[in-house]
């Protein structure tokens, strides 16, 4: 009888209804393997927690989340936060920092019955999270972006040996498991960023060594930009810096249909976080339309993980459940939501996932 405690942290606008179908849908599939109990916790983050404490971020969440297995991370709204008040901070980078979760895992997979620009899409971009352009990621203090004079800004990229090490050894596992091509594709641009995506592409080669069963190729950023959209079937698992992979994981859900089909997890050598790529869509929040599959799959992903990693095969068991029970939802046009050309309401469609899993 294993016991898991996964967080709840819904986060802002369109968090506050695609993270409780996404747990409502975990708990079906859980419900099916009585050996694993999952100790639900809610947690305070984001904008709702700033008018209840006055802390988009309060110290005692940061507390309660490293004695977790895992957590749902929703949206995060940052852009409406009051500009002035230091309290009111983006929580997520700082996170994926204080839990050193290095590795940004986001699939981009292809459904025959949702419109979209590709078929037979079914690819991993593994985005480094921690360090990059990303001025809020990359200094143990101050900002990494200054303005010396009013007209002139200079920001900062930071990649270290660690952090593109970690991310090469999460990219070539992947490819292991992945009953796909074996092949991981490092995306860079050394011939201009001699010295940092020089360092990174030498450490995904050095990594590569100890992965004789997967083949290893390079790309630079703009040829990949140009082929995902042209040929995004030749590629399997793909692994990058922090912001080419912020740009390129958007533009690789934009080919399958949009930010509602895009899921990932954030992990580290001890944590790991279900986050969706998407934002906390203001302009959809509170109509009951926010498509719920990338939350519910984030979720899916972060099972899986704890699975494999704790060895436990009931738990995996449970997040195959999970996988399946959103394919054959994602079969059905008439159970999706609009932004995937259905009708159903966000609740709806996740309902639809609980009772397929049920009939599983
Ligand atoms: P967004 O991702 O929230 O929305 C972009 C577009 O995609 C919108 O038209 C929205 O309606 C649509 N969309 C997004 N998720 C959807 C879903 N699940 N179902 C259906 N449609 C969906 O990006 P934005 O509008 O640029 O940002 C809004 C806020 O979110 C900002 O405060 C931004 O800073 C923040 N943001 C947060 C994260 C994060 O928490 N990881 C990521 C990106 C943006």
């Amino acid at each position: 009888m294993a016991t898991y405690r996964v967080g709840i942290l819904k986060g802002d606008d369109i968090g506050l209804e695609v993270v409780p179908v996404a747990v409502d849908v975990l708990k079906a599939a859980v419900r099916r393997h009585p050996e694993i109990t999952i100790d639900w916790i809610d947690l305070p983050i984001g904008y709702p927690s700033y008018i209840d404490c006055g802390e988009t971020l309060p110290e005692s969440t940061l507390e309660a989340l490293g004695g977790l297995d895992g957590w749902f991370l929703g949206p995060i709204g940052h852009m409406a936060y009051p500009r002035d008040d230091p309290k009111a901070i983006n929580p997520h980078p700082i996170l994926r920092r204080q839990f050193d979760m290095v590795s940004n895992v986001r699939p981009t997979i292809s459904y025959p019955s949702v419109p979209s620009v590709h078929q037979d899409v079914d690819l991993v971009i593994i985005r480094e999270n921690n360090e990059g352009f990303q001025p809020d990621r990359n200094m143990f203090k101050g900002q990494s972006e200054f303005m010396p004079t009013p007209d002139m800004a200079l920001s900062m990229r930071v990649i270290t040996r660690r952090n593109s090490s970690f991310v090469a050894h999460t990219a070539f596992k992947m490819a292991q498991q992945r009953d796909k091509q074996k092949r991981v594709t490092a995306i860079h641009k050394n011939t201009v960023f001699k010295l940092g995506c020089g360092l990174f592409v030498d450490v995904c080669r050095e990594v590569a060594q100890e992965y004789p069963d997967i083949t290893f190729d390079t790309m630079v950023v703009d040829t990949f930009a140009m082929n995902l959209v042209r040929k995004p079937q030749v590629f399997d698992v793909v692994v990058t810096t922090n912001m080419f992979g912020d740009i390129l994981t958007d533009e690789a859900a934009g080919i399958v249909g949009g930010l509602g089909l895009a899921p990932g997890i954030c992990v580290g050598p001890k944590y790991v976080m279900a986050q969706a790529t998407h934002g906390s869509a203001p302009d959809i929040a509170g109509r009951g339309i926010a498509n719920p599959y990338a939350m519910i799959m984030s979720g899916q992903m972060m099972l899986e993980w704890i699975g494999k990693t704790r060895d436990d095969a009931e738990l995996a068991a449970a997040a195959d459940k999970v996988a399946r029970g959103v394919k054959a939802v994602m079969a059905d046009p008439a159970k999706v939501t609009p932004d995937l050309g259905g009708k159903n309401t966000t609740e709806g469609m996740g309902q639809a996932v609980c009772r397929a899993i049920e009939n599983l």
